[in-house]
């Protein structure tokens, strides 16, 4: 089954203790309960909070999702985490390929591909991450580099139900600094096209990058844009649920 869009997912990183069980997590499931909107509200912790978050969430609608998954099922991966274990925590959603990964931990298309299929299996969803550096942003390489990185990365029997991209200018994530409105616009509609031709004609794509309470409403309206994902923001409760509800219309 599809998520509702649009799609609000937070991506909290290496970031959080238990402490943020009841400041951020509660709080959110609270403001969430309040004042309901349309779409998907998520939120994707470290792994260390998966199982207390979902007792936290349990029947509040907010998805939770893992920030990476191993491609095997299990076996002699020391620190690593399978999508089944993600699936056994309460998760619904797995971010995959994130440029952080990429960059860091050498992560390429063909990984993200395994792991996305590993996703598919264990019953989630992957939410696959693509982006171009700044140096190809301003070679004009943006779009070159976003067809690869879908050619690459989608997972095979891939279904528009069951998966989301997740568009992220690298120079846009954690600096301040976004794309215009209409680069954001050109890129999506761009996606868009690309994934019809790989047979996901449909698959919600969101944008991620610097996405605050200020921009949020502006970015959602963006023809093609089904949702964004948002760091930093993501952790205080108050500018989470106001992109949020940008996302519904509504002033929060
Ligand atoms: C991210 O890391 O996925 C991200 C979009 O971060 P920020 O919102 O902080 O730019």
């Amino acid at each position: 089954m599809s998520l509702p869009k649009p799609l609000i997912i937070g991506n909290w990183k290496m970031h959080g203790l238990s402490a943020e069980l009841e400041t951020l997590v509660r709080a959110l499931a609270k403001r969430h309960a309040e004042t309901p909107k349309p779409g998907t509200l998520g939120i994707c912790p470290p792994f260390t909070l998966l199982i207390p978050a979902k007792a936290v969430l349990q029947g509040s609608g907010i998805l939770l999702g893992g920030q990476t998954c191993h491609a095997k099922g299990q076996g002699a991966f020391t620190g690593d985490i399978s999508a089944a274990m993600l699936a056994d925590a309460g998760c619904e959603i797995v971010l995959l390929g994130h440029s952080e990964r990429r960059a860091g931990l050498g992560e390429t298309d063909a990984d993200v591909k395994a792991k996305a299929e590993a996703t598919l299996s264990a019953g989630l969803t992957p939410v696959v991450c693509i982006g171009e550096t700044e140096d190809q942003y301003v070679a004009g390489e943006t779009l070159d580099v976003l067809g690869a990185q879908i050619d690459g990365s989608l997972p095979d029997g891939a279904d528009a139900e069951r998966l989301v991209v997740a568009y992220e200018p690298i120079w846009a994530i954690g600096t301040g600094r976004t794309p215009t409105m209409d680069e954001i616009a050109k890129v999506h509609a761009f996606i868009g096209e690309r994934l019809a031709a790989a047979g996901v004609s449909g698959t919600p794509v969101l944008y991620g990058g610097s996405v605050k309470p200020d921009n949020a409403a502006a970015i959602l309206a963006l023809d093609g844009v089904d949702g964004v994902l948002v760091g930093g923001a993501s952790l205080k409760v108050d500018d989470f649920f106001t992109i949020y509800a940008a996302g519904a219309g509504t002033a929060a």
